[in-house]
């Protein structure tokens, strides 16, 4: 087990303000992985004042060598992608070589795409008789969850730190040993003292010092509804400004003339990634009610192909829940799916066989699920997939539609024309067609209760610019 006692901050290892501790389990063993900092409100004034200071500074460091530090952290990721795919796989249950890939793969794009980024940025531009600049929005505090931590947190940290804004980080105190790789990265390659801050512990206490603290300028957070909404409204107080990712019940439309085969499977594949534990999890089926038999088998055969074990076994497919929590949480909507009527196809509330030990669940699909169930409208956040039958084309917009989510959505159809047009009729941010992969470089968030503004490419990196107008004199 190890002991982290300290936080980074000013460009250094200090000493919290308080002794308490927070234990990070390990989801597969239920033992203790290490310990970390709860930190406290000084912490966050600390940090967030190293921060302001440090703004002004880094603002004005040219944006080419601030993308140069992003590459740095970039080829430092890289070098240490299989220790870091080995702690996230210890600390949130992926198994390691979706960790290697996604968990740590994805970060490394997303930090090298800053340079290319930043050179197609127009800091400057005329309109009219104004020279319009993008600014940076000032120090940023960054609050995220433990799904995909590092992605997360780079989604935000590396666009902020481009755009040439001071950071304070305050990771899921779930999953938080990747943030320290991260801040021992920082230190490595020279980031600046105080342009880049780590504050542990929970998020009532350093989370909600963060989104109040005066010389916070923006709030960018991941994270459950709930909460967000509690952020908003603290940040209102002070009009800081916010940017919200939350939650998501994302429906996969399979239209009749599609691949079926090929449509259940990649749907069972995307919902079931990292044990469901996924914003974007594809967790609505929709298919037509005469394919409805046909679909189920096919389910329940791509959920055989997904070997449930230790996530450090190189055949396993599917690993357990990050928590005790999150277990109980995800048995509870199982067993609610049962009381509404559903029907399981596969799966159960049960502990699966053999693996008594560990945070693990039974990957579960209900079918016969109508669209005012639980467990069609909440988000479950574990391995449960819903299939809902549909009537019409427009009875499947119409489910798809029927949530108070928008964040995701995939349709399948022979032709590609129409499947187009039924995707532009989905309020959610991004739509996956015939199977189109995720786009490390496109806009990524909400619509409705998923949360507003964007992460990502050219959009993310908006987020963390001011527009100020000079209107200049005739010449
Ligand atoms: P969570 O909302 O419980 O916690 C997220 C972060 O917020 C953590 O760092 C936590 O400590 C902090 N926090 C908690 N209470 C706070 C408060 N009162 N003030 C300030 N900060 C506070 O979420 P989670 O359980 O870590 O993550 C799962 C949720 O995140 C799911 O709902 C999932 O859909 C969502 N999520 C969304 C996206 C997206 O991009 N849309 C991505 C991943 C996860």
């Amino acid at each position: 087990m190890r002991i982290y006692d300290k936080l980074y901050c000013n460009g250094t290892w200090v000493t919290p303000d308080g002794t308490e501790q927070i234990a990070v389990i390990n989801p597969t063993s239920e033992e203790t992985l290490a310990m970390i900092p709860a930190g406290t409100a000084v912490d966050v004034d600390r940090a967030v004042r190293a921060a302001s200071a440090a703004q002004p500074g880094w603002a004005a460091t040219p944006h080419t060598e601030r993308a140069a530090y992003c590459q740095r952290i970039a080829d430092q990721l890289s070098a240490r992608q299989d220790a870091l795919a080995d702690l996230i796989a210890c600390e949130v249950g992926t198994p390691l070589r979706i960790a290697r890939n996604v968990q740590v793969g994805l970060p490394i794009t997303t930090w090298n795409c800053m340079p290319e980024l930043v050179t197609n940025t127009k800091f400057e531009e005329y309109v009219g008789n104004s020279l319009v600049l993008r600014t940076p929005v000032g120090v940023v505090g960054c609050i995220t969850p433990w799904n995909y931590p590092l992605h997360q947190i780079t989604a935000k940290v590396a666009p902020a730190l481009a755009a040439g804004c001071a950071v304070v980080l305050k990771p899921s105190e779930v999953a938080p040993l990747n943030a320290f790789v991260l801040a021992e990265i920082m230190e490595a390659v020279g980031v600046p003292p105080s342009v880049f801050n780590l504050v542990t512990g929970y998020g009532p206490v350093v989370g909600e010092a963060l989104v109040t603290h005066p010389e916070v300028a923006k709030i960018s957070f991941t994270g459950s509804p709930p909460v967000g909404k509690r952020i908003s409204e603290l940040a209102a107080r002070s009009l800081t400004r916010v940017t919200l990712e939350l939650g998501g019940k994302s429906a996969s439309v399979v239209l009749p003339d599609a691949d079926l085969h090929r449509a259940v499977t990649a749907t069972v594949n995307a919902c079931l990634l990292n044990s469901g534990q996924t914003c974007s999890a594809l967790t609505r089926l929709l298919v037509s009610r005469d394919q409805l038999a046909a679909a189920e088998v096919i389910a329940v055969e791509a959920v055989a192909r997904l070997p449930l074990g230790d996530p450090l076994a190189p055949t396993t497919r599917l690993g357990p829940v990050v928590s005790n929590r999150q277990r109980e949480r995800v048995r509870d909507y199982i067993a609610r799916g049962v009381a509404e009527g559903a029907r399981v196809v596969t799966g159960g509330v049960e502990a699966p066989v053999g693996l008594d030990h560990g945070f693990f669940v039974q990957p579960t699909i209900f079918s016969d699920v109508r669209s005012d169930m639980t467990i069609a409208q909440d988000e479950i956040f574990g391995p449960v997939l819903v299939i809902i039958p549909y009537d019409s084309e427009a009875d499947a917009i119409a489910i798809a539609n029927d949530s108070r989510y928008g964040l995701a959505g995939a349709v399948w159809s022979s032709d590609l024309a129409h499947s187009q047009q039924v995707a532009r009729q989905l309020r959610t941010g991004q739509v996956d067609i015939n199977g189109g992969a995720f786009n490390p470089r496109a806009p990524f968030g909400g619509f409705k209760q998923s949360g507003y503004g964007r992460e990502l490419g050219s959009f993310g990196l908006e987020e963390f610019f001011e527009i100020q107008s000079l209107q200049l004199p005739p010449a």
